[in-house]
């Protein structure tokens, strides 16, 4: 009866390769976790007390590469397009902001404990993760069986059908390994201080979850003030926070994180157009960066947020698998509706234009909304995943070598030029010095002295500088200097004077 029990050899070596691949990737996920702490781009929140579960800190390279990437988001939305303006609104606003957004009643997330373990899981994130394991084992149908019936008990809010989808899949907790499970209860993900010096219940504001509302409280102000048309955006980025039941997965779940909001106003009835129109663009602003389409995908809401007629997420392939990096939302009028329904003022656009159907202006009305979401965080993650490569090769003698080089497009790359002089003397760091001072008002450049040459290159390689200048004996008689790229690790002379138009050029 020798294998009877066995399984096929296909499934068995579909297995192997899928373990496999899915322990590579799991390696390649540390790994851009330890090289972000190594190189100063990512910390743990106060590191000295053990850290904060979920809260990160950005370091000297990190927060150059932040700023780039908000940079780069700001100036292709605003500067870029002629009807969209940026705000900089408060994280703390009006309580009833988040009563008339729906975030007291609705913000909140399925959520289930194990009785044994006490760890607390997201009902998604749990039934998910079993789906993920069967596919693991090849068992594709019965995982995609178990995910549409999840997100169908999601859609009609059903507690008890997922519980007993739970139970019925005999899904564990990972720690306890048991199936004592508590009901599914709702939690809100918003954090509430006190704001003044009396306590009572009237005092308590909450930290912004989102950006959006400090746009749509805004919308008059900015409408009047900038003498904008419909159609037209406002933009925002800042700090937004989500008390997260699972917080994982390093800066790709943060309980405080950044996002960079913008919120287009339209005529009612032509969401779908612009729903449409900001899908492809938001998609195309990611491949302007360089990253290959293949690592792209949309995926279309199934359950809808409370506000939202259709929605979207552009998901990334990230070591972790393919996960949501932005979300393009038509959020209809209900934002604007609930606001001026609960502060009782009037929220409305008159629009003079001639509607061609009744050959009158189309006239007062509240406007309909598309709104494109990204996080930073999570776009910094995905820029530096995307550009974590570590490279082999055999040398002419025969030994090997190789290198870690982070690929960052060099438009947001923290640091552009490094400016190495071959040796501390004969000049050559007055030299250097001389490009630096002419350089560093255009870009952020780099400049060091200390060490061989070639692991200076090893060093810019690592936190991603895309150009290296070397000034050496050679430069003093004919002004050329040696220019090194970071990817093909290629070098030719050039002259000194056209460095700054060649790196200029580069990151425009
Ligand atoms: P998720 O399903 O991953 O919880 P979401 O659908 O709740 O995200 P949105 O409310 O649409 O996210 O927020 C817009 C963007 O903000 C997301 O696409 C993501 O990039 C970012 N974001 C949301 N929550 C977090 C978080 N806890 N940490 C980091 N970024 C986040």
């Amino acid at each position: 009866m020798f294998g009877t029990n066995l399984l096929p050899v296909a499934v068995v070596a579909r297995i192997c390769y899928l373990c496999a691949v899915m322990s590579i990737q799991e390696n390649r996920f540390q790994a851009i976790i330890s090289h972000a702490k190594e190189y100063g781009f990512v910390f743990a929140s106060s590191e000295i007390y053990d850290g904060l579960s979920a809260v990160y800190d950005y370091g000297p390279y990190g927060s150059e590469l932040k700023k780039n990437i908000r940079d780069y988001w700001w100036k292709s939305m605003t500067q870029m397009h002629d009807n969209i303006v940026g705000i900089d609104a408060a994280i703390f606003m009006h309580p009833t902001t988040w009563k008339a957004s729906g975030h007291v009643d609705n913000f909140s997330d399925p959520m289930i404990d194990n009785r044994d373990s006490k760890k607390r899981y997201r009902v998604d994130h749990l039934i998910e993760g079993h789906a993920e394991k069967l596919k693991d084992e090849g068992k594709n149908a019965e995982a995609d069986a178990l995910i549409e019936t999840m997100n169908k008990l999601l859609a009609k809010e059903d507690y008890a059908g997922l519980k007993t989808l739970i139970g019925d899949n005999k899904i564990a907790c990972s720690i306890s390994g048991t199936v004592n499970w508590t009901d599914i209860r709702q939690f809100n993900l918003m954090f509430s201080t006190q704001i003044g010096s009396v306590t009572d219940e009237a005092d308590t504001i909450y930290l912004r979850p989102e950006t959006a509302q400090g746009i749509f409280v805004n919308f008059l102000n900015v409408q009047k003030t900038a003498r904008m048309k419909v159609p037209f955006g406002i933009a925002q980025t800042g700090k937004a926070f989500r008390n997260e039941i699972v917080a994982r997965q390093f800066i790709f779940r943060m309980r405080e994180f950044e996002q960079m909001e913008m919120q287009f106003f339209i005529r009612p009835g032509t969401q779908k157009e612009w729903y449409g129109f900001w899908k492809e663009e938001r998609l195309k602003w990611h491949l302007s960066l360089g990253i290959p389409a293949e690592k792209y995908r949309y995926h279309d809401h199934v359950k809808l947020a409370h506000y939202a007629d259709a929605a979207l997420d552009i998901e990334y392939e990230f070591p972790i698998g393919f996960k949501e990096v932005e979300g393009i939302h038509s959020r209809t009028d209900f934002d604007l509706a609930s606001h001026q329904k609960y502060s009782g003022k009037k929220l409305q656009y008159f629009d003079n234009d001639i509607n061609e159907e009744t050959g009158k202006p189309y006239g007062n009305y509240v406007p309909y909304v598309i709104e494109t979401s990204i996080g930073l965080d999570r776009m910094f993650l995905l820029v530096l995943s995307q550009a974590y490569t570590e490279e082999t090769w055999i040398k002419e003698d025969g030994s090997p070598d190789g290198r870690t080089v982070l690929r960052i497009p060099a438009k947001i790359a923290p640091v552009k030029l490094a400016i190495l002089p071959l040796t501390k003397k004969d000049g050559l760091p007055e030299l250097a010095r001389t490009l630096l001072d002419d350089c560093r008002a255009g870009f952020r450049c780099f400049y060091e002295e200390k060490d061989t040459i070639g692991k200076r290159y090893r060093r810019q390689d690592a936190i991603g500088t895309p150009f290296c200048v070397t000034i050496d004996g050679q430069t003093k008689e004919d002004n050329t200097v040696t220019i090194r790229y970071r990817d093909t690790m290629q070098q030719e002379r050039v002259n000194i004077s056209d460095i700054k138009n060649i790196i200029t050029q580069a990151i425009n």
